[in-house]
């Protein structure tokens, strides 16, 4: 009998953060940050924060900044250097070369309009109805070949399944929910989908904790895994933060930014909403004492799907 044991290199967790420097982080993205960092310290895991301002043009001034500096603030350190998405243009253009060769992605010149205009509709709205799937131009717009064309991946009705600890059984047929999506946008930026699956592969992420908005986009992003031939990592998705208005916090809903005072209090609303139950003296202690508490007594089955709110959190 062979009594070898893995060593600790083949059982590593390596956990992430990759917040969109579009502004400052709010709860909402507190949250994700502090499910996905004590997953990765309970675990004995590395965590790695990686800045995706692929979509240049959204970027804010010095947002990455003070993203990193406030995640000092709250004591949560990461390892290893922070990644940009902007800086690595050449790893999805050699990913989008891999699909091409394979001939899993196709030129699209439609329109928006012509888009939205289809009558098939998915979970996120009108589904590409496929027109430049088996064209090399546009079939109905051979004057207008300079249009920029974005370029999409080949999509079919296999079911894509996976089971999240938090949120449940999730099965997506991608032609049929979501359509051939778009991996290289017409305005010439790599779309999320492509640099996320590239990203989180290269850099060997095994356990991705996010927020549930990105619930949807998961079936896509196993799916373009399959077709480049790299692991799917594990996927838990946490409960997505809304304001009195249910709506989800973010930069067009006006959400508050995490504050750079009072960082006890915001850390530990940021761990009830998550379900767990750190004792009010905690909020007298200090950073230390808390990530100790924090770690220690981190516990995903207690998450709820939809988080738990009191009167008291922050938004
Ligand atoms: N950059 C994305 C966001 O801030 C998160 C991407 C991810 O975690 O996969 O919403
Ligand atoms: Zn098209």
């Amino acid at each position: 009998m062979n009594q070898y044991k893995p060593t600790a290199d083949s059982t590593t967790y390596r956990g992430r953060f990759a917040p969109s420097p579009t502004g400052s982080l709010h709860f909402g993205s507190l949250v994700a940050a502090v499910g996905s960092y004590l997953d990765a310290r309970a675990n004995q895991g590395e965590w790695l924060v990686r800045i995706e301002n692929i979509d240049t043009p959204r970027e804010a001034p010095g947002a990455s900044r003070d993203i990193l500096a406030l995640l000092e603030k709250l004591g949560m350190h990461w390892d290893g250097e922070v990644v940009y998405q902007h800086e690595r243009h050449a790893l999805y253009r050699e990913a989008l070369a891999m699909l091409e060769k394979q001939k899993l992605i196709y030129a699209c010149t439609c329109s928006r309009k012509e888009i939205a205009d289809s009558s098939i509709i998915g979970i996120e709205g009108p589904v590409y109805p496929g027109t430049c799937r088996n064209a090399q131009n546009h079939p109905h717009r051979p004057h207008q070949q300079s249009r920029q064309s974005a370029i999409r991946v080949r999509t079919n009705n296999q079911p894509i399944v996976f089971i999240d600890p938090v949120q449940g059984y999730v099965e997506q047929r991608i032609s049929k929910d979501i359509g051939d999506f778009v991996l290289y946008r017409a305005d010439g930026i790599f779309a999320y989908q492509l640099a996320v699956v590239v990203d989180d592969a290269e850099q060997a992420i095994t356990h991705v904790v996010r927020g549930a908005d990105l619930l949807n986009s998961t079936p896509r992003q196993i799916y373009l895994q399959q077709l480049l031939g790299y692991a799917t990592p594990a996927y838990l998705h946490l409960p997505v933060v809304t304001n009195a208005q249910g709506e989800k916090l973010s930069k067009q809903t006006f959400a508050a930014p995490v504050s750079q005072f009072n960082v006890l209090f915001q850390l530990v609303s940021a761990l009830r909403f998550l379900g767990q139950e750190p004792p009010a003296e905690l909020l007298d202690s200090n950073l230390e004492t808390f990530w100790q508490w924090a770690i220690m007594h981190w516990n995903p089955a207690n998450i709820t799907a939809t988080g738990i709110s009191q009167p008291d959190c922050i938004k």
